[in-house]
This record gives structure tokens, sequence and C-alpha cells, in this order.
């Protein structure tokens, strides 16, 4: 059955996505509302005031905290999915609109993920070229000899039960977006405020308190040469919020969900989370302000491990690592054994 936001854009909202505006008018005009957006108090908005919104919201972080300032080169991190598709279009758009003289880049991990990451892939592609965005395109396989769905055979085997694919895939990830990223001068991701809350709880739940200082509106290790800022624009844009922009953009998506996901501890955070947003909607605005608010000290508590004395060279390829062999090096090496 269609929802009411099928009716009223012509398009696959998924269920989560029915927001009960039917016969609701826009709040600034006689439209038919859409979307409902905004802090605190969530108004009902048609599309064209839904973009305009959305837009001038992830705009207005970009200039707050001074993404851009002194940058030469962006990476966008990106997986073709709506998240990094939107971070994608509107980092171009912000560039445009402010006349800035500097050059963008996308970057994709490609896991080697069959029926998923292929399919992501060829959206990105497309986008780039609509765009006339640069692609830069670095795979597991071509990196480290294994797609991610051969390291989780191998690993399954080697240690006879069900491996967490995430945790090798995170590893990984973040090793070579660092690596292959460092030209830039900033890397622009596509994390949003639903992704933000869920790490700020699952470090809590993991009693994983040190990791907490890594997470914020613009991460990294800032002090060491081989780490590149990572700035997050969608930083209090709630997921839902960016589907909707991806959708009444028309940038075509598959919208496909990789099939490891459900496996993640993740996703049990995610559904807790969302279960305790329909008693009060703004709760993940709630936990991510709290966090902004103790950030600061958090850094101050943990601050010998955020600076370049913490930091050694991996003992087998010379990357940045906290420990004599990186936890690349060392999965990998457990992976080819
Ligand atoms: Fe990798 Fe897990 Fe994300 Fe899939 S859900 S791309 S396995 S981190």
């Amino acid at each position: 059955m269609l929802t009411f936001c099928q009716l009223f854009l012509e398009v696959d909202f998924p269920d989560h996505c029915v927001l009960g505006l039917m016969f609701m008018k826009c709040h600034f005009c006689d439209e038919k509302a859409v979307v409902e957006f905004g802090l605190e108090n969530n108004k009902p908005l048609c599309k064209n005031h839904f973009v305009e919104l959305f837009e001038k919201h992830v705009f207005y972080t970009f200039d707050k905290y001074h993404f851009l300032d002194s940058v030469k080169k962006i990476s966008v991190a990106t997986s073709g999915g709506k998240d990094s598709v939107s971070v994608l279009y509107l980092t171009k758009k912000y560039v445009e609109v402010n006349s800035l003289d500097l050059e963008l880049e996308a970057l994709i991990i490609d896991e080697g993920i069959v029926g998923y990451r292929n399919k992501t892939l060829d959206d990105l592609k497309r986008i780039c070229q609509e765009n006339s965005i640069n692609l830069k395109i670095i795979s597991f396989k071509q990196e480290f000899g294994v797609s991610l769905d051969e390291v989780v055979r191998i690993m399954n085997k080697k240690r006879n039960e069900k491996v967490i694919a995430c945790s090798f895939c995170g590893t990984f990830r973040r090793y070579l977006l660092n690596k292959y990223s460092r030209d830039a001068d900033v890397i622009i991701t596509g994390h949003n405020l639903d992704d933000e809350v869920q790490s700020i709880v699952m470090n809590f739940f993991k009693s994983n308190v040190d990791l907490l200082p890594r997470l914020g509106i613009i991460n990294g290790v800032l002090t060491d040469e081989f780490f590149t800022p990572r700035v997050k624009p969608f930083y209090f844009c709630k997921e839902k919020e960016i589907f909707a922009y991806s959708i009444l953009k028309g940038f075509g998506l598959n919208y496909t969900e990789c099939p490891y996901a459900k496996d993640a501890y993740r996703e049990n955070v995610r559904s807790f989370i969302n279960d305790l947003e329909l008693d009060d909607k703004n709760i993940k605005y709630k936990i991510a302000h709290s966090f902004l608010k103790i950030l600061p000290d958090l850094k101050q508590v943990y601050k010998d491990d955020l600076t370049e004395n913490s930091i050694k060279r991996c003992n087998i390829c010379n990357e940045p690592s906290s420990t004599e062999v990186c936890r690349t090096c060392s999965l990998m090496k457990e992976i080819k054994s």
C-alpha cells in the first residue's frame, strides 16, 4: 500500500518515513507538506521549503565550524549511499556558491561486497559524472589481495564461528581512507546525527569512554601530519531528513543496505535509540548536545592519546599506529596465515 508520502511525492518511501502529514499545509506556504523538519518544534514543509531549509542548515554548519578555511583540497569520503551522495553534492554546491578556489575529489573504498557495493558504486560514478567530480576508487582486493566477502569466508572458517564483518571492514576502511586522502587538507564525511548518537551510546555501553574524544563535529588527530582532519556537515541532520533530501533532489539511488549491517552491534543500538525517539523526538539532539558540552573536558582528560606523542609508525606498513604493528596489519596477518 502507498504511504501518504509516496502519494505526495510519487516516490518509494520506506515505512519509517511515514510522517502522518496528510492534509497538512507547509508552514511557510499553501503547498502540501511532505516532510517535517527543524530543531525542537518540527514543522511540516513542502518540497521546496524543505530543500531550501535543509541546505541552509547544512551551509550554516560549514560556516559556523569553518570547515573550509585555508583549505586547498577536499576529499569527500563517499559510499554511493544517500548520506555521502548528499554531502558530496552539497559540498560542491557550497564551494560554488561561495566561489571557493579549491580542488574537490570523491573517494570511495570498494570493500568487495557482492550485490551491494557494486550497485552503490554505479550510482556514485553516475553522480560524479553528472556533477563533473573526480572520483578516486580504492579497493580491498587491490590493496590487501582479498575482498571483504573473502575475508568473512576465510575468518568464519579459521575462527570456527560467524565473525562480524564490520569489525574488519571498519578497520580497513579507516586505514585506506586515511592513506588515500593524505594529499587533502580535509576529509568530509556523510556522518549524520543518528550515526553520531549511536557511536556515543555504543562507546558508553561498551565501556570505551577513551574513544569518545575521537568523536565530534571535527575529528581526527589534528596534530599529526599523517592524519587528515575529518568534518561532518550533517552532524545536526537526522538520517530521515537526509533520506528525504536525496529523494526530493532526485538522485535516483539504489538505497541498498549492506547485507552485513544487520549483524552489527550498532544495529541494536540504532533500534534502541529509534524506540526512545518515539516518545521524545528531540532525544537525538539532546544526546549530541550533551556530548558536545562534555567533549572539551574529555579531550583534556585523554589529551595524551590525541597528540603526536602517542602516534608511532607501524613496523610493517609504516602507517600511523598506537602500537608496534597496526590493527590492519595484525588482522591481515591472521587472514593470510
Ligand atoms: Fe562495512 Fe559493516 Fe558498513 Fe557493511 S555495514 S559497509 S560491512 S562497516
